[in-house]
Formats: structure tokens, C-alpha cells, sequence
């Protein structure tokens, strides 16, 4: 009898580690003025540096260092004050040097942390290093012809790595999206994977659940987007599995992903293993990060996902999902906070709901930005407080929200023009009442005599009476009162 998957990680256990490589939003690359731009034309932005051409000299960019530190601040990482840069030797077309400037024994930072907003506990998994350095090129093989653009080449990266503490594939999956969510907001990476600008390497092993030391280890590597994070680590682990529950080992190697086919397949093994023969690269000067720069990158760091995250939960009672979105985006997470900051007294959970749906949506469908909204916080406190106090009802708020986004116009100034204040004057609604159930004496007789449906007969009666305007709540108590039931 064959065991299933879930059968099998009752007694073993996964762990992952993921190393990522993450494009800095730099305006030039890291070691030469060259621009960067995706989608440029092939081999437009290369110099003798990234050609490699002998005798020319790299020159650090130091805005990447400002993004650098930026991340390694923001994952509470201890940054050394001097690092180096170290060459990575090894062949391929889009590498002309022959050797990668990157970081090896001196990384940038380590020992920080990335926070998974969970649903039920954040989980805090430590960050080993975080380190600078360059991008390659590309290949592209077409048919029996390969291509080589640079563009790519010598873009400033981050490379930050996990410790071995991710213990499933949905977990590798939000490491990903929590690395994606901290960098768009810290300003210094968009993040998108679309365009590589975030990729990852996996390391997936498995060992007997209780057991302290790591089993061998695969790497999978080419992996770019969410989704194929969670479906290559969720493969690799069913793999692994097949092997280790059979009484089988597992092979370190490296493998390659393919998303096409959801498979992947060996790309080297252990024994044909580079040796990068790293040494400190002579043409860079230690790299040096003074107490001004830190002190100026401090003071400018933003609240960070995770406290907000916390606190959106604890004092505005936001639902862990709401807030989880709500912090996915910097802009958005501002513009809520305006929101509240308005009138503080207003159900943050019910502003949540009004922007993330009603907000958002309408965004979405004009094409906006939400920080060039037309509907402003002011304007949306207002129209939150105009609900919350039972000036308008729920329903009349949706189509004042709807002419506000529209036209800039107040919500209370609309609602006065319009002449749609809700009734909720008892004397007023019950004369109502009254009429419609005289009205319609069959109805209130089949009523009574059981036939509940009807009730909803006679809401429907006062609404449109009213135009929509009468107090639901209200509405509901009278009819019952008259109605006797
Ligand atoms: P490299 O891949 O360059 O040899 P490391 O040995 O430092 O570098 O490991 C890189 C990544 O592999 C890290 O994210 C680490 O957490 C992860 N890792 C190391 N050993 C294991 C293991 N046995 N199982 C899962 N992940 C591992
Ligand atoms: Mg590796």
C-alpha cells in the first residue's frame, strides 16, 4: 500500500531556505554609469566595465548602498561599518569579466529577520546576510542560435538568504510575498517578478520530524513568480518524500524548474560543483558606511508593515486579512490612515471595508492611483460619519460615494441636495406604516395568517414610499408592532 503525501509528513518534516536576489531601483548600475531599463534595447546599455574590457575600472554606485542599508535596517540586521567586495570567478556569455563582483566572507549585513503576517502569528524568520552585488546578462537561445544582451549586466542586486526555518511551501510562498511587500515599501525595489526584478533560489530538505540536524539538501533554482515558489517547493518536498519514506537517499544537487512543464530536473550535482575562487577584488576600496548616512536613514525609515500590521489589529479591530492588505501597500496603508486620523472616533473596521471595496474598486475602474484619488480621506471620514450617525443609509451611502468620487463634492453638502437624510423620526415612519398597512388589508391579513414572505412585501412598500430614506431597523420594529408579528 502506497503512503500518501499527507501520511508521510506525519513522521518527516520540510525545511526550506531561500536565498533571493532583489534589483535596486537604482537610476545606473552598480559599478559604471550605464542606465538601466528593462525592456531597452539589446546591448544599449553596456561600457567597457560591463564589457569587461581590459583596463576599465569599477567605480561604486553608492546609491545602492543607500537602498542596501535601507533593507538592512528595516530587517534589524547588524550592518558592518567596513565590508568588501570579493570576485566570483566563473565562465558563462553573459558574464565578460569572467567573474562577478559580490560579497562574500564580509557580507553588508546578517543576522536580521523577515516577518510572515500570518493569520494566526506573525512568524519571524531569520535573515543570514544580506549582501550587494552584480547582475548578469542574459542569454537567449533561439533555435541553434544564442544571443547575448548585457543590459542586465552589472544591475546592483541584494541577495538576501534565509536560515533553514521556512517548513512549507505556503510559508516559502509569504517569505516571498513579505520580502516583495518590504521592499515596495521601503522604496527600493519595485519588486516585480515579471521582470526578474525578484528571483529566488529554494533549498529544500526534509529530516525525521525531532530530529535537530538538516537533512542533504536540493537547490532549485530559476524561480520567478508566487506561484511557482509554492508549486516548485511544494514538488520538490513530494519528491524528496517519495525518496526518504521508500528507504531511498536524496542527492545534493542543483535543479532547474521548469514552469511549463511543473517538473523539475537535475542541472548539476555535487561532483561537477563550481569553484568560484573568491578573492577580495583589488580594484574596490573596503566599503564604508559612515554614522551620517545611518543617522539620515534612520531618522527617515518608515513605520514598517509589521507594527502597523499589529497595531491596526489591536486599537482600529481590523480583521488580520484587511489589515494584511491594507499594509501590502504603502500609499493605500497612508491614505487609510488619513482616513482615521480624520475623526479617530469612526470604526476603523468600517472605514477598512469602505476603502478596500468601494475605494479600490472604483480606483480600479478609473484607472487612479490612490494617492490622486478624487475622493479625498475628508471626504470619505465624512461620508463614514454620515452612515455611522444615520444621517443616510448604507445603501444611499454607496450612490453619494459614487457622485463625491465623481465630482470632488462633499458627501454632506450631496446629501442635503439630494435630500436623502434618512428617517428615522419614529412619528414620521409609523404614519407611514400605518398607511401602507391600510392599503393593503389583504396582505396584512395573509400576514398574519402566517405567510412570512409578506413581510418583505411591505418593507419594500415603505421604501419606496420613502425613496429609500427610512431607517431599515426602525422600518422592521414599526411593521412588526402594526403587523402584530
Ligand atoms: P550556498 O547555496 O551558496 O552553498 P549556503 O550553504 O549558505 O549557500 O545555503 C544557502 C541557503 O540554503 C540558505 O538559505 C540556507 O538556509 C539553506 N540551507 C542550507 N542547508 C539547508 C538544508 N539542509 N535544508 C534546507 N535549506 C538549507
Ligand atoms: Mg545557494
Amino acid at each position: 500500500m502506497t503512503r500518501t503525501i499527507a501520511d508521510m509528513l506525519v513522521d518527516w518534516e520540510p525545511v526550506i531556505g531561500l536565498e533571493v536576489h532583489v534589483q535596486l531601483g537604482t537610476a545606473s548600475k552598480a559599478f559604471s554609469g550605464s542606465g538601466v531599463e528593462f525592456g531597452a534595447p539589446p546591448n544599449s546599455l553596456t561600457d567597457p566595465c560591463v564589457l569587461g574590457l581590459p583596463g576599465a575600472l569599477p567605480v561604486f554606485n553608492r546609491h545602492a548602498l543607500e537602498l542596501a542599508l535601507k533593507l538592512g535596517i528595516a530587517t534589524g540586521s547588524t550592518i558592518r561599518a567596513r565590508s568588501r567586495f570579493a570576485r566570483k570567478h566563473y565562465f558563462y556569455p553573459d558574464q565578460p569579466k569572467g567573474y562577478q563582483i559580490t560579497q562574500f566572507d564580509e557580507p553588508l549585513c546578517e543576522d536580521g529577520y523577515l516577518d510572515l503576517l500570518l493569520d494566526q502569528q506573525i512568524k519571524r524568520v531569520k535573515l543570514t546576510r544580506i549582501h550587494l552585488e552584480e547582475d548578469a546578462g542574459k542569454n537567449l537561445h533561439v533555435g541553434a542560435v544564442s544571443h547575448v544582451d548585457l543590459n542586465r549586466a552589472g544591475v546592483p542586486l541584494c541577495e538576501v538568504v534565509s536560515e533553514p526555518e521556512l517548513t512549507s511551501a505556503e510559508e516559502a510562498a509569504e517569505f516571498m510575498r513579505a520580502l516583495h511587500r518590504l521592499v515596495r515599501w521601503l522604496g527600493i525595489s519595485e519588486g516585480d517578478m515579471e521582470k526578474g526584478q525578484m528571483r529566488c533560489d529554494a533549498n529544500v530538505s526534509i529530516r525525521l520530524r525531532g530530529e535537530d540536524r538538516l537533512g542533504t539538501r536540493t537547490e532549485l533554482k530559476n524561480i520567478n513568480s508566487f506561484r511557482f515558489v509554492q508549486h516548485a517547493v511544494d514538488h520538490e518536498i513530494a519528491r524528496q518524500l517519495r525518496i526518504l519514506d521508500g528507504g531511498g537517499r536524496v542527492e545534493r544537487e542543483t535543479r532547474l524548474w521548469d514552469a511549463a512543464a511543473g517538473q523539475s530536473a537535475t542541472m548539476r550535482s555535487k561532483e561537477e560543483a563550481n569553484d568560484y575562487r573568491y578573492f577580495p577584488d583589488p580594484d574596490l576600496p573596503p566599503l564604508v558606511v559612515d554614522g551620517a548616512t545611518m543617522g539620515a536613514l534612520l531618522k527617515a525609515m518608515p513605520e514598517l508593515p509589521t507594527p502597523r500590521f499589529v497595531r491596526y489589529q489591536r486599537d482600529l479591530q481590523l480583521a488580520p486579512d484587511d489589515a494584511r492588505t491594507i499594509v501590502s501597500d504603502l500609499p493605500l496603508a497612508g491614505y487609510f490612515e488619513r482616513v482615521v486620523a480624520v475623526n479617530p472616533r469612526r470604526s476603523g473596521r468600517v472605514i477598512a471595508n469602505w476603502v478596500l471595496t468601494e475605494l479600490l474598486g472604483a480606483l480600479h475602474a478609473a484607472g487612479v492611483e490612490i494617492d490622486q484619488s478624487p475622493m479625498t480621506p475628508a471626504n470619505l471620514s465624512e461620508l463614514v460619519g454620515l452612515i455611522e450617525d444615520g444621517t443616510i443609509s448604507g445603501k444611499i451611502g454607496k450612490e453619494i460615494f459614487e457622485e463625491s468620487f465623481r465630482t470632488g463634492e462633499a458627501p454632506a453638502a450631496i446629501v442635503v441636495r439630494r435630500g436623502v437624510q434618512q428617517i428615522s423620526d419614529e412619528a414620521q415612519l409609523w404614519e407611514i406604516v400605518e398607511r401602507i398597512v391600510a392599503a393593503n388589508p389583504k396582505q396584512a391579513e395573509t400576514y398574519a395568517a402566517g405567510k412570512d414572505a409578506l413581510f418583505g412585501f411591505f418593507v419594500g412598500q415603505v421604501m419606496r414610499e420613502t425613496n429609500g430614506r427610512a431607517n431599515p431597523v426602525l422600518t422592521s420594529d414599526l411593521l412588526r408592532k402594526r403587523l402584530g408579528r
